[in-house]
């Protein structure tokens, strides 16, 4: 059973073709520059190539994501029709959605009724499944969603301290993001420990460009970092994360701005790179440190506090915790980052074995003996997630 996963930015569409028999990887790709010109990277296995194709929308770019997919000479499909089902990844699901759900008319009404709470994200998503059912008519469509697996969060770590009236009239409250990630992650932390899932506390630290901690009781998601929308929480790539709102009016006033550029500012040019003047990638930011820059030392350390805070709150809300888990990005490849945010939870039972902790690429339990806590490193894959679900509700 093939299945293909879309994941539809305003100008970009990245996409994957599983074969769900045996979850394996048949091809991967990203059409870049749609609206402008038009490129699309395509790779199968170690074979990659470019083409340069014009793009005006998304469903020109299907279309040319579909053609490298079943090409004589590279493809990996003789013919659309093997695509059994599109598996969609919509960024905001708001209170409609608490799993994933076959797309039909409904569906696609409550993700743009999601539009104002995810400006940037749901309207390429349902771009993005529009222009999939013109070019691959009559095939399933399934929708997964980043806040789904948030939606068990109880009411005390949901609401924000407005007045309830707010909650009810606009649905203002914490959604939280990122939720296949911290699912996969922590469900595959169970298997490597070899422990029943629904027995296990765990927190994960997604950490990437976007960044977010979960904590996840028994199974199921009771808190995370992100809120009503991907700025709340840590230190992230460009967003500040947790900031005092009345920052938001002083700046206006001081430096002339609207809100909404209050806003772009606190998305688009924070955090690690607002802190450090250096860069947004970690990898830049840990070289600037290197050379003797204060202000890149600064915001790593600032960095490393917020997550471990995070894990502190998190490991309080649960009445205790038996793994930590980093993956993402960073979570996956910095074991400085890891070894960073450890050295805070001593206090926890945590203890890291360094040699264990350099190793990259596999799932690893980095922990020391003695330690009471395990600290881990399970690389995420989201697509998998979005793909199993997929196939799971055509299976019904
Ligand atoms: P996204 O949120 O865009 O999916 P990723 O999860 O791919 O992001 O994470 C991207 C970030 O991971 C980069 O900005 C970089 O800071 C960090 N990163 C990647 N590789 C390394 C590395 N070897 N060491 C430190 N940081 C890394």
């Amino acid at each position: 059973m093939k299945i293909l996963v879309i994941n539809c930015g305003s100008s970009s569409l990245k996409y994957q073709l599983l074969n769900m028999d045996d979850e394996t990887l048949l091809a991967k790709g990203l059409c870049e520059r749609i609206g402008i010109d038009g490129r699309l990277k395509h790779e199968r296995g170690a074979d990659e190539f470019t083409v340069d194709a014009p793009m005006p929308d998304h469903s020109a770019a299907i279309k040319i994501m579909l053609e490298a997919l079943v090409c004589k000479d590279r493809g990996v499909i003789s013919d659309i029709g093997e695509i059994c089902a599109v598996g969609h990844r919509v960024v905001h699901g708001g209170e409609y959605f608490s799993d994933s759900v076959l797309i039909d008319d409904a569906v696609e009404q409550a993700i743009k009724a999601c539009f104002d709470m995810a400006p940037l994200h749901n309207p390429p998503n349902l771009t993005g499944i529009r222009a999939c059912k013109q070019n691959i008519p009559g095939v399933p469509q399934v929708a997964v969603f980043d806040t789904a697996f948030h939606q068990t969060m109880p009411k005390k770590a949901y609401l924000y301290a407005l007045p309830h009236a707010l909650y009810e009239a606009h649905k203002i409250r914490k959604y939280g993001f990122h939720g296949t990630s911290h699912k996969y992650v922590s469900m595959k932390a169970a298997e490597v420990l070899g422990r029943p899932y629904n027995t296990l506390k765990i927190i994960t630290c997604h950490l990437g460009n976007g960044a977010s901690v979960c904590a996840i009781d028994r199974g199921h998601s009771v808190d995370t970092s992100m809120g009503f929308t991907p700025l709340e929480g840590l230190v992230m790539g460009t967003r500040t994360g947790d900031i005092d709102a009345a920052v938001v009016p002083f700046l206006m006033e001081k430096e002339k701005l609207t809100a909404q550029q209050v806003v772009d500012l606190f998305n688009k040019k924070s955090g690690m790179l607002g802190l450090s003047g250096v860069s947004n990638d970690f990898r830049d930011i840990l070289q600037a440190k290197q050379e003797g820059n204060t202000l890149a030392d600064e915001a790593l350390e600032s960095y490393y506090y917020r997550v471990a805070g995070y894990i502190g709150r998190y490991a309080a809300a649960m009445n205790g915790v038996d793994a930590v888990v980093f993956t993402a990005g960073l979570g996956e490849n910095s074991a400085l980052l890891r070894e960073k945010v450890c050295a805070y939870l001593g206090y926890l039972g945590v203890k890291v074995d360094p040699e264990k902790n350099a190793q990259r690429g596999r799932s690893i339990d980095f922990s020391a003996p003695g330690a009471t806590v395990r600290a881990m490193m399970i690389p995420t894959n989201e697509e998998l997630v979005i793909a199993r679900d997929t196939k799971g509700i055509i299976a019904k």
